[in-house]
């Protein structure tokens, strides 16, 4: 495993805000750690990290334990947790030497073969992250997706194979997101484990090769992306123009699971909680609604998410 943690567990005082947590990272894998705003997962990554101390349970990345962790994590994993902080008036090169000089001297002492970090080194940090022709521009001229992509850059400054990211599509437009996505994937490739941590659930669909989920401190799923889908089983699609009254009668006869049901273009869908289709599609001819088709689909992440955590993917 990349990243594994067995129970554990965290309060600052009152009730505990990440309670009993075991996750497996495959390596290899995009793993989407997600979870509505408050459910404990910056806890969560701040104690893989070491960044905050357990009340209880174990850390082990990339098969070490306390006490040589420390040592690895300098070494062998790259995290990016609150952003590092960039001088907007220097170039995205600059920043990244200064970054090299000033964030790692531990690094350094680790390992002498880093000493000085060439300009050819640098200069292949910006190319892994697409940044190589902007590299003399000042950091605030960057776009957000670029400024993103720097700190990746920053957390890839020596070999890694192990990404650690917190919300890495927070605040960026939908090129910066797409910037983003392919930087993971073409990291992923060559080889790196990602563990990501966001509430954006179609992204993490399109990227995530695993997901875990959170709520309350705990964790309530985690595996495959495709088997977090399976969790909600195949949906009820109904394509008619009366979808507020084929909810109306679905609600009422107890057919579907309330928090499931999603009003879409031309009709609805939602998680039938009886087999016997034939009764529903009575029901809701009976009823008056004017039915163009009935089919199966699997439910989208956002879907079985909410199903769930009975609450919205975008709670932040
Ligand atoms: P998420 O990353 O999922 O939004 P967090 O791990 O940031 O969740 O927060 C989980 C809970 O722990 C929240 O209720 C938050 O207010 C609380 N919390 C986080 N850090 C601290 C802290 N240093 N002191 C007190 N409470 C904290």
């Amino acid at each position: 495993m990349a990243i594994e943690t067995k129970g554990l567990t965290k309060s600052f005082g009152g009730p505990n805000v990440v309670n009993d947590v075991s996750l497996q990272v495959p390596i290899g894998s995009i793993y989407g750690f997600l979870g509505p705003n408050g459910s404990g997962k910056t806890t969560t990554i701040r104690m893989i990290l070491g960044l905050v101390t357990p009340d209880r349970g174990e850390v082990a990345i990339l098969g070490a334990k306390e006490p040589r962790l420390r040592q690895l994590q300098l070494s062998r994993l790259g995290a990016v947790v609150e952003g590092p902080g960039f001088y907007p008036y220097l170039s995205g090169f600059d920043n990244l030497k200064r970054f090299a000089q000033v964030a790692y001297p531990a690094q350094r002492k680790l390992n002498p073969a880093t000493e000085k970090l060439s300009v050819k080194q640098i200069n292949a940090g910006l190319e892994r992250v697409g940044l190589l022709e902007a590299k003399d521009k000042n950091f605030r001229a960057y776009s957000l997706g670029m400024k993103q992509r720097l700190a990746v850059a920053a957390a890839l400054l020596w070999p890694r194979e192990l990404l650690v990211l917190d919300e890495p599509t927070n605040g960026l437009d939908p090129q910066g997101i797409v910037e983003v996505r392919e930087l993971l994937t073409s990291l992923r490739q060559q080889g790196m484990t990602i563990f990501i941590s966001s509430h954006l659930l179609s992204e993490v669909e399109i990227t995530c090769s695993h997901v875990a989920v959170m709520s309350d401190g705990a964790l309530l799923f985690q595996g495959s992306t495709r088997a977090f889908r399976g969790t909600l089983g195949d949906l009820f699609v109904l394509e008619t123009e009366n979808s507020g009254l084929a909810k109306s009668i679905l609600l009422q006869l107890g057919f579907v699971d309330p928090v499931s049901i999603e009003i879409r273009q031309g009709g609805l869908s939602a998680k039938l909680v009886t087999d016997k289709i034939e009764e529903v599609v009575a029901a809701l001819v009976h009823g008056g609604v004017g039915i163009r088709a009935v089919s199966r689909s699997s439910p989208s992440l956002e879907q079985a998410f909410v199903a769930l955590t009975g609450r919205s993917g975008h709670a932040r």
